[in-house]
């Protein structure tokens, strides 16, 4: 397969036309797989907000003084304010502030991002990033349509990209049911292709001020497999989370 990233992006603004300002400067094809940063999305969809528009309540303050204490940081209680309003739940308060937003990513400090942003404080995530896709897809000459981000992860040093939301194809190829090469049966392994691809996208796309958010994936091919669109866990099955729910809670 080919990734490309379209080129000669503007800078995005709140009520843009992304899936024409794409069309305008790549042919797509239809079995294209086009691979848009969050950010660009979310300035699109007018997600840029001031610190202002979070007056800190108690919980918010609360987090960031301890939050200040824990690492001698200046902390800002507007930004956890917009943080406990992007999330259902808290998972960790600290060293830092792990959540889960409304739409069932979990990610430091809800994914609000400060870079790459120059109208205003803060950016947030899309609100609902399987719409936006699904949305982009409706405007684009494209079948799949996936929405990154760049995220940390547990365990492991560095970022990568994964996929918020996407549009026209399953999340997961499901491996269950075929064999190895040694004619075992797979027991449990279903590929998520979603958060595959937006990595490799999210290797082209950069992360400073190369201004090239949208990568085309060209000639992916899903082949002969059974779908899942399970992406986020449910809390009963996140044995992770409710770990660290009982360590973070207790001490
Ligand atoms: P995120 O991974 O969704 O948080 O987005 P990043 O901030 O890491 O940016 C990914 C890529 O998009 C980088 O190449 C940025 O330079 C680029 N980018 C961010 N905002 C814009 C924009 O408004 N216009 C253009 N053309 N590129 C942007
Ligand atoms: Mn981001
Ligand atoms: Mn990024």
């Amino acid at each position: 397969m080919d990734l490309f990233a379209v080129p000669d992006l503007p800078e995005i603004r709140e009520g843009d036309d992304l899936a024409a300002l794409v069309s305008d400067r790549v042919d797509l094809r239809p079995d294209d797989v086009v691979c848009v940063a969050s950010t660009v999305v979310s300035k699109a969809e007018g997600r840029t907000v001031g610190l202002d528009e979070f007056p800190a309540g108690p919980r918010a303050r609360e987090i960031a003084a301890d939050l200040e204490e824990r690492t001698g940081e200046e902390k800002d209680p507007r930004f956890a304010q917009a943080v406990l309003e992007e999330s259902t739940e808290v998972i960790m308060d600290a060293p830092f502030l792990l959540t889960e937003t409304r739409f069932g990513h979990v990610g430091v400090n809800a994914g609000i991002d400060r870079s790459n942003v120059p109208d205003g404080d803060l950016l947030l995530l899309p609100k609902r990033p399987a719409a936006s896709a699904e949305r982009l897809r409706e405007g684009l000459d494209a079948d799949r349509v996936v929405v990154t981000d760049t995220c940390g992860r547990p365990f492991r040093h560095g970022q990568r990209g994964v996929a918020l939301g996407w549009a026209g194809m399953h999340a997961s190829r499901d491996w269950r049911g075929e064999s190895d090469r040694d004619g075992r049966e797979l027991g449990v392994t279903v590929e998520n292709v979603v958060d595959e691809l937006a990595a490799a996208a999210n290797l082209i796309a950069g992360e400073g001020a190369g201004g090239t958010p949208v990568v085309v994936v060209r000639d992916f091919e899903w082949g002969e497999h059974a779908g899942s669109d399970n992406h986020f866990r449910n809390v009963e099955g996140d044995f992770i989370r409710q770990a660290i729910r009982g360590w973070s809670h207790d001490g």
